[in-house]
Formats: C-alpha cells, structure tokens, sequence
C-alpha cells in the first residue's frame, strides 16, 4: 500500500516550497487510497525554532491537508518526531557496526578544519579522507577506554548504483568520491538526517518518497544505508525546484513566503494551490480554480518534468479573486465569510459604527453578492474607499454645492426616485432611472449629477458604480444619507 511522508525540519515556518513538497505528497497519497504521514526531522538541535512544529501542522490542517498520521493525529508507527526515535538511531548504528558497514572516527575538529581549509586552498570541495577508516582495532579500544570523543562512519562504496528516479529517471552519485565517508551518529548521540531518514522511512513503511530535487544526490547515500541494513528501500521521486519568477532562489528572509503570512493577508488556502500548481508541473492543464478533490483526481505524477518551476505571486490577487467569488456563491461557505466579514469590520471601525444594521448577516451578504468577482479579499472592504458601508460619511451640503450649484436638486430628485420605488434591486434598472432623472435636470451634466451623488453617499470620489452603492445600502439608508447631506 502507499504510505507517503512530508518530513520536515522544525527549523523554520512553512512556507511555499513546504507546502508543495507536502502538497505533491498529500496527491499522490490520496489519489492511491494511501497514508500521507507528517513525520518531524528535528535532530539538528541547534537550529530548531520554538513553535515551528505545530505550526507546520497547523498550516497543513489550513491548507486542508491534514496528515493521517503524525505526532498530533497519533498512528501506528510513531513517535513521528525523530527525537523521540534515538533508540532506533543506535540500534540501527550498532548493527552497522557489527556488520562491518561503519567505524569509529575520533578526528578532531581541529583535524577536519584543517581538511577543509586545505582543499579551500588547493580548490577542491572538502572531502573527509577516511584515515580512522583503518585504524587498528586496538587503538579503537584504548581511545574509547580514554573515553575520546568520536562519531560513527559509514563505509561508502565507490561506484555508486544507478536508480530510477520516477522524474528524474536513471541518476547516479558519486558520493563516495565526492564528500568520503558521512557521519550517521553524531559526537552527542544523535543521528545525522542520513541514518535518521532512512531508519524512519524504513520503520514508517514508507513505499515512495517525494522530496525535492536538493536531496537527490544524498540518494545514492540511502540507497547504500538501506542495502547495509539489508531493507528494501522506497521509490524516490524528486520535485524539480521551485525558484522565484526571475529563477532566483526562494529565500527564507523573503517573509512573503510563509504560509502564515499569506493566510493574514487574506489568501484562501485554494489560491496557494492555483500558485503552486501553476507554477509546475504534474498535470494535463495547468486550469486554476480547481479545489482539493479535483487537484487530486487530475494529478499525474509521470506528467512532472525535471524543469524548475517559476513562481508568480504577482497572480495570487486574482487567483484569491476567482476563490472568493466561489466561495461567496457557495451557500454553506458563504455564512462564514459574513460571520468573518462581521468580525473584521466590528474590529476596524466599531467605535465609528452607530447603526448596527450594516452587521446584519443579510447587509453584509448582499454587500458581498455586489462586490464578487471585483474584490480580492475581505480585507480589502475594510479599505477608505469602502468605509461608506459601514460608516455614515460627513459630507456637508457646501462641499456637495461646491461641485454644481444644482447640488440639492439633484438630491431632492434623487430622493423623490428612491422614495418612490418599493426596493432598490437591479443595478441596470436603477442606472436607467438615474440617467432619466438626470436628463431631466436640463443644466446638469450626467458625470455632475453622479459626481454629487456619490459624494452624498459614501463621501468619496472613487468606489464602486453609485447604482451597486445604492443598492448595497439600501434605501432607507441611502434616503437618510441623504436627507442628511441637504441639511
Ligand atoms: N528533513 C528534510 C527536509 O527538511 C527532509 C528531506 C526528505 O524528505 O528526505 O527537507
């Protein structure tokens, strides 16, 4: 059965290169009735950051990709954070060293320094020589009897085997050659990500493993662990990177990465899915608009090409446009989009709000059938430009006469219209209406007499069409507005 994971490093927030290693894996789980486990890598101690591994969880639950198995969700190979497994680390380490697969190392860091530097010097990539490789067993002994401190090795091979990687096909590493022999257990008992990630990929049954392209030369590494171990290892499939527009690298400084970050702006979990897929590949149509259980039915692992997917965030406004619309005709979406709208408005202007009418569900649902498919996010109705529907604007009949002298007529007549119609409903029919009044207003220009009444009305000279005003308003509060501005 498939049983999949998204291993990350508490050592940092989730941001969008997470999120698609996790995505990718939530699809290909799904898609195969299989277990998409969220497993903590968290052995480098020293660069964890507080907090940063349940909100990893929480992001992923946001994002409607809750795991089926992790350390909050339980299962039946846990623990699932690493540092809770050492145990498996040293009995895996152990049985290497019994069977010859590993050594002691008891270099200094002194010793390995000057390695490094000597190869910075002669513009060779630092590579560990392997001298405690062949150290007699003797002075194995009395170093460890003198209780030097020391870290275990793992003998690689030279000549590496190929493996088929499902996207990037035949791959081959010499690691060997490259970096000498890695570290699997560490000076303070803790294992590096190698033994770490393949004891836990092997104990977890994990069948396929979907991690980015950064890891695939460590593969040849695994492949060598697991066969020392005598385990059968996963199919690998590596994620092509994911680099800004201009092929840059994500940057982790770069704070409009972060999960957490778009979720505040405003941004649907939906939208980061239409940003991710469009971005790479993995399906037939890069289509956006597609929820989940749709990207889960039209994902195709053998359609993901080895080419660097370009990120666009200058498209999230609108792909949250296209979300949002969705998501105000759905009706069982729609009431929590009120309920949120009503928060959010009651948190930026309730000490200014003195008709309580405009935090009525029905107010705000007809505000947000008008502004579909024209606004980005809740937030942006909490803008100026917006702040009519909440707030009666201040607008005096001096600043209105200042536009025409036939301010108040236009008004008067605008009341007698208003007043005169049982309920303000289709913008169409409310446009013709104006431009009949308005035509009747012989001195007045249309663009003069709409100019007046916007400014009555929200006390702004931009927004949207005054009719789609009137109507969200309603008319006994466009009636009240004004009355007021005839004062
Ligand atoms: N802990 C590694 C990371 O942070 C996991 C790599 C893998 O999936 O094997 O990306």
């Amino acid at each position: 059965c498939t049983r999949v994971r998204f291993a990350p490093s508490p050592t940092g927030f989730l941001h969008l290169g997470g999120l698609r290693t996790a995505l990718y894996n939530y699809l290909f789980a799904k898609q195969r009735g299989g277990t998409f486990i969220l497993r903590l890598e968290d052995t480098d101690r020293t660069r964890l950051v507080p907090g940063a591994a349940d909100a990893i969880e929480d992001m992923l639950e946001w994002a409607g990709m809750a795991p089926d198995e992790s350390s909050r969700r339980g299962g039946d190979y846990g623990p699932y954070v690493q540092s809770e497994r050492l145990e498996l680390y040293t009995q895996a380490a152990s049985s290497l060293l019994h069977t010859g697969h590993t050594y002691y190392c008891f270099c200094s860091n002194q010793r390995l320094e000057l390695l490094k530097k000597e190869a910075q010097r002669n513009g060779h990539v630092p590579r560990y020589d392997n001298r405690c490789r062949h150290m007699h067993p003797e002075q194995i002994r009395e170093k460890l009897e003198r209780g030097v401190p020391h870290v275990i090795r793992f003998k690689l091979d030279t000549g590496a085997e190929p493996f088929q990687d499902l996207i990037f096909g035949w791959s081959r590493h010499e690691v060997a050659a490259v970096e000498g022999d890695p570290i699997i257990l560490k000076a303070d008992g803790f294992p590096t990500y190698h033994l770490a990630n393949v004891v836990d990929d092997h104990h977890m049954r994990i069948s396929h493993v979907l991690r980015g392209s950064e890891w695939l030369v460590s593969t040849s590494k695994h492949l060598q662990l697991f066969r020392a171990l005598n385990w059968t290892p996963p199919v690998y499939a590596h994620l092509p990177l994911l680099l800004n527009r201009d092929g840059s690298k994500l940057s982790k400084r770069q704070q409009d990465i972060y999960i957490q970050s778009f979720r505040e702006q405003g941004f649907f979990p939906e939208t980061l899915l239409d940003i991710i897929t469009h971005a790479g590949s993995g399906f037939s149509s890069n289509r956006i608009g597609r929820q989940l259980d749709e990207l889960i039915s039209e994902f195709n692992i053998s359609k993901i090409t080895t080419h660097s997917a370009l990120l666009d965030l200058d498209q999230l406004a609108d792909f949250n446009r296209i979300h949002l619309q969705r998501r105000i005709e759905d009706e069982g979406k729609r009431a929590m989009l009120v309920e949120k709208l009503r928060q959010f408005v009651l948190h930026t202007h309730e000490s200014q709000i003195d008709d309580c009418a405009v935090l009525e569900a029905q107010y705000i649902q007809r505000v947000l059938q008008l502004r579909k498919g024209h606004i980005c996010s809740l937030n942006e109705l909490l803008g100026p430009v917006y702040s009519y529907l909440w707030i009666m604007p201040q607008v005096s009949r001096q600043q209105l006469e200042e536009v025409t002298s036939e301010a108040a007529n236009i008004i008067t007549a605008v009341i007698q219209l208003v007043g005169g119609q049982r309920s303000l409903t289709s913008t169409e029919m409310l446009n013709s209406e104006l431009k009949l009044k308005s035509s009747k207003l012989k001195k007045t220009k249309y663009s003069i007499f709409m100019r007046v009444l916007r400014l009555a009305l929200s006390a702004q000279q931009q927004g949207p069409s005054v009719a789609e005003m009137m109507i969200s308003l309603g008319e006994q509060e466009v009636c009240a507005r004004l009355q007021n501005a005839l004062q």
